[in-house]
C-alpha cells in the first residue's frame, strides 16, 4: 500500500481546505483499496457528500472524529469506508477476531447500516454480525465470538460483554457511535458508559450525531481522544 502511505503523508502537510482542493472530491480520488472502490462503483456512489469529503481523509489517518451533520447527509459511508480501510491496512483476517464495533440506537438503524456494510464488504473478507436483541440471546452468543465487525444496539452489546463467555473486544481497532444524540435521548448513557470499560484505550473512535448538546459533550469526554471536529449544518 505504498500509494496509500504517500497520500497520507502528504495530507499532513496541507490545511483542510488545501487538501480538499488538491485531493478532491470523488470516491475515486481517495487513497483506498480497490476492493472498496469496486464496491462503491457497483453501488453507483461517485461523488462524495460534504460530510464524506471532510471526514474521510482524517478518518483514514486513523484520527478520532466528532462529526455532526443533518440527517440524510451521508454520515454512514463517512465512517464505514475508513473503518473497512483501517482493518484492511491492518491486514485483518477472519481469524483476528473483533476489529470494529458500530453502535446505534435502534434495531432499524442497525439493520440499515448492516446492509450498507455488507455491500462495502463484497470484495473484502471480513465476517460480520448484527446484534440487536429481539433475536434469541443464546443463538447470538453461539455465533458472535470471532466476528470481525459487529453492528449493534447498546443494551444487547452490554449483555454480551457481561454474560457471554469468550466474548471480548481486547483487540478492537475501531469504535463508531452513530446517532449519538438519539442514543442519549433513549436513555443509553449508562450502558454506553459501561461498554467503554470493556474496550481497549488505544483505538480509533468516531462519534456522529445530528445535533450537539451538553450530554453529547459528556459522551465525547469518555470516548474521544483529541478528535477532529467536523460540524456541518448549512447544506450538503
Ligand atoms: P445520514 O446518516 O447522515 O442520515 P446516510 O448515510 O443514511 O445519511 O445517507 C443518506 C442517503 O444518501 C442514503 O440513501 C445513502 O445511500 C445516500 N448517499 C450517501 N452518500 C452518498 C453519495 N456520496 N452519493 C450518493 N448517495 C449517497
Ligand atoms: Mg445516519
Amino acid at each position: 500500500d505504498y500509494k496509500l502511505q504517500e497520500a497520507l503523508k502528504k495530507r499532513d502537510t496541507y490545511s483542510k481546505e488545501e487538501f480538499k482542493q488538491k485531493f478532491k472530491i470523488d470516491f475515486e480520488d481517495l487513497p483506498i483499496s480497490t476492493n472498496t472502490q469496486r464496491a462503491l462503483k457497483q453501488r453507483k456512489f461517485i461523488k462524495m457528500t460534504e460530510i464524506q469529503r471532510c471526514v474521510i481523509p482524517h478518518a483514514l489517518a486513523e484520527r478520532d472524529i466528532l462529526g455532526a451533520s443533518k440527517t440524510g447527509s451521508g454520515k454512514t459511508l463517512s465512517y464505514l469506508i475508513p473503518l473497512i480501510e483501517n482493518l484492511y491496512v491492518n491486514k485483518w483476517t477472519p481469524l483476528d477476531g473483533l476489529g470494529a464495533l458500530i453502535i446505534l440506537p435502534t434495531r432499524e438503524l442497525a439493520m440499515q447500516v448492516f446492509e450498507v456494510f455488507k455491500s462495502l464488504n463484497t470484495y473484502h473478507i471480513l465476517s460480520m454480525a448484527l446484534l440487536i436483541g429481539g433475536k434469541n440471546y443464546q443463538y447470538e452468543r453461539d455465533r458472535i465470538s470471532g466476528m470481525n465487525v459487529i453492528i449493534c444496539t447498546p443494551g444487547r452489546l452490554l449483555q454480551h460483554f457481561e454474560e457471554s463467555p469468550g466474548f471480548d473486544a481486547n483487540n478492537l481497532k475501531v469504535l463508531v457511535l452513530d446517532e449519538a444524540d438519539m442514543m442519549l435521548e433513549l436513555g443509553f448513557w449508562g450502558p454506553l458508559k459501561a461498554i467503554m470499560n470493556y474496550l481497549p484505550k488505544d483505538k480509533q473512535t468516531m462519534l456522529f450525531s445530528a445535533t450537539l448538546n451538553q450530554s453529547i459533550h459528556q459522551l465525547c469526554k469518555i470516548s474521544l481522544q483529541n478528535p477532529e471536529s467536523i460540524f456541518l449544518h448549512e447544506k450538503l
